[in-house]
C-alpha cells in the first residue's frame, strides 16, 4: 500500500523544523493578539464554492468533493479563509465582539497536479482579522509575516503588494478590462473566454503566453482606486517603508480567489524554482457579508508551511531531537520488572528515558543506548540487584556511579535536576 498521489507523510525525523515554526509561529502570532481556531477540515461544498468563486481554477477543477451517504456535497478544506468565516458568523461573534484575529495551522486539500512544493494535501498557517478597516491592520499583516521569516533566518524573500479596489471602483475598471478582452477575443485561450464573463479579474493572471501578449496592455486595478481605496493603499504603503518592510507594487498581482478587496499581497521567494510564492493574503470587506453575517471588513493571509520547511532545510539542517537523558539496561526477568517500574516513574518526571525489553546481551544493549544517543546508561544486573547496587554510567566521560534501589530515584532526579 502507498499514499494517493500528492499525498505525503512527514517522517519524525523531519518534524523538528516543523515544529521549530508551530513554535516561533505561536509565539508570534499571540504576541500580537491572535487567538487559536480550530475547523473542522469537511464543510459543505456550498461554502467554498460562494465564497472562493465558482470560476476559480480552486471551486472550477481543484476540490475534493463528494457526496456523504444522505447524499448532501461535502468538500475538504481547499483553504481556511471561508470556514473561519462561517464560524464567526454561525457563532455570531460579531455581536460580542466584532473585532476579532485568529490564527490556525493545519491540512489543505487541493487536486493540483503534484511537483516539488505543490502537494494535493498541504499544510498552511492562516491568519485572520475582522471587524477592522483601517490600513493599519493590513501593514500590520504583512508585517507579521516579514517578522515570522526574519526570525526563521529567511532571506531572499519580496513582497508583492497590489490594491484590487473595491465595489466603488472595480465596475470602471471592469469595464476597461472587458473592452480590452472583448477586443482580443480572437487571442485569448478557452479558459479566459470563459472568465470574461465570470471573472473577469482572473483572466489577468493567466499563464498562457498567448493572453499575456494579448492583455500586456491591460488596465490595473490600481489605475482605477477611488479616493478611500486609493488613500487606504497608500497608508498600508507608507506604513510599511516606516517598518523597514520592503516590498514591491506588482500591478499585476490579482490572486486566484474571489473574495479579495483592496490590499492583496504574496511573499514570493527565488529558492523553490516554479512553485515561488510562499505566502499570500488580502482584504476580504465582502465576504462576512457574503456568508450571512453583518457588513464586516476582514483581511488574512496563508503561508504555504510545506515549502516554508523546504525553504528553510536549504538553509539549517534540522535540529537534532532531544537526545535520550536515560536508558535502562536490564539484565534478566526481575532486573526487567524493576526496570520497567523506574522507568516510567523516571518518564514521568519528565527525564526522556527508554529500555528495550527484548531480554538482549549487555553487548547488545550498550550498543543500543550509543544509537539512542543517551546521555546515562543505568546497569540493573540480577546480581547487583541483589547486593542493592544499581550502576548509573555517564556515557561520556564513562564514569560509573553505583546506588542503592532505596535511594535511585532521588539520586537520578538530582542528577536530572528535576
Ligand atoms: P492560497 O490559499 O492559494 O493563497 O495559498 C497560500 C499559500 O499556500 C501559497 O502561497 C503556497 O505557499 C501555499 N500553497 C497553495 N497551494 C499549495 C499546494 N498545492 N501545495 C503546497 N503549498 C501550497
Amino acid at each position: 500500500m502507498q499514499t494517493i498521489r500528492g499525498f505525503r507523510d512527514i517522517l519524525p525525523e523531519h518534524i523538528a523544523l516543523w515544529q521549530k515554526v508551530e513554535k516561533e509561529a505561536t509565539q508570534l502570532f499571540s504576541a500580537f493578539g491572535y487567538k487559536e481556531i480550530r475547523i473542522p477540515i469537511l464543510e459543505k461544498t456550498q461554502l467554498f464554492a460562494r465564497s472562493i468563486g465558482e470560476a476559480t481554477d480552486i471551486v472550477e477543477k481543484e476540490m475534493y468533493t463528494f457526496p456523504d451517504r444522505k447524499g448532501d456535497k461535502l468538500t475538504l478544506r481547499p483553504e481556511a479563509t471561508a470556514s473561519i468565516v462561517r464560524s464567526y458568523v454561525q457563532h455570531k461573534m460579531y455581536a460580542t465582539d466584532p473585532i476579532r484575529k485568529f490564527f490556525m495551522i493545519g491540512p489543505m486539500f487541493r487536486r493540483e497536479r503534484p511537483q516539488k512544493g505543490r502537494y494535493r494535501q498541504f499544510y498552511q498557517i492562516d491568519a485572520e482579522v475582522f471587524g477592522i478597516e483601517s490600513a493599519y491592520i493590513d501593514s500590520e499583516l504583512i508585517f507579521l509575516l516579514n517578522e515570522l521569516f526574519k526570525r526563521l533566518g529567511l532571506t531572499g524573500l519580496s513582497a508583492h503588494i497590489n490594491s484590487l479596489g473595491c465595489p466603488e471602483c472595480r465596475p470602471g475598471f471592469q469595464k476597461n478590462l472587458l473592452d480590452l478582452l472583448e477586443s482580443q477575443k480572437d487571442k485569448l485561450c478557452d479558459n479566459c473566454l470563459n472568465r470574461m464573463n465570470k471573472n473577469p479579474l482572473r483572466t489577468l493572471d493567466c499563464k498562457v503566453q498567448g493572453c499575456r501578449d494579448a492583455l500586456k496592455d491591460a488596465p490595473c486595478t490600481i489605475d482605477h482606486l477611488c479616493d478611500d481605496c486609493s488613500d487606504h493603499f497608500n497608508t498600508v504603503k507608507q506604513t510599511l517603508k516606516k517598518q523597514g518592510v520592503d516590498f514591491i507594487v506588482d500591478k499585476s498581482l490579482v490572486r486566484g480567489l474571489d473574495y479579495y478587496t483592496r490590499t492583496a499581497w504574496e511573499i514570493q521567494t527565488t529558492t523553490l524554482g516554479a512553485q515561488s510564492a510562499l505566502a499570500g493574503g488580502g482584504r476580504y470587506d465582502g465576504l462576512v457579508k457574503e456568508i450571512g453575517g453583518p457588513q464586516t471588513p476582514g483581511i488574512g493571509f496563508a503561508i504555504g508551511f510545506d515549502r516554508l520547511v523546504e525553504v528553510l532545510e536549504q538553509i539549517e539542517t534540522a535540529p537534532k531531537p532531544n537526545p535520550l537523558d536515560l536508558f535502562v539496561v536490564c539484565l534478566g526477568k526481575d532486573a526487567m520488572e524493576k526496570g520497567y517500574h523506574w522507568s516510567c516513574e523516571l518518564n514521568q518526571k519528565n527525564i526522556r528515558t527508554d529500555i528495550d525489553f527484548r531480554g538482549k546481551s549487555l553487548k547488545a544493549l550498550m550498543k543500543r543506548a550509543n544509537k539512542l544517543d543517551a546521555e546515562y546508561v543505568l546497569i540493573v544486573g540480577e546480581n547487583e540487584l541483589h547486593d542493592n547496587a544499581i550502576i548509573l554510567r555517564n556515557m561520556q566521560t564513562k564514569e560509573q556511579k553505583t546506588f542503592s534501589v532505596e535511594t535511585l530515584i532521588d539520586e537520578l532526579t538530582k542528577i536530572f535536576k528535576i
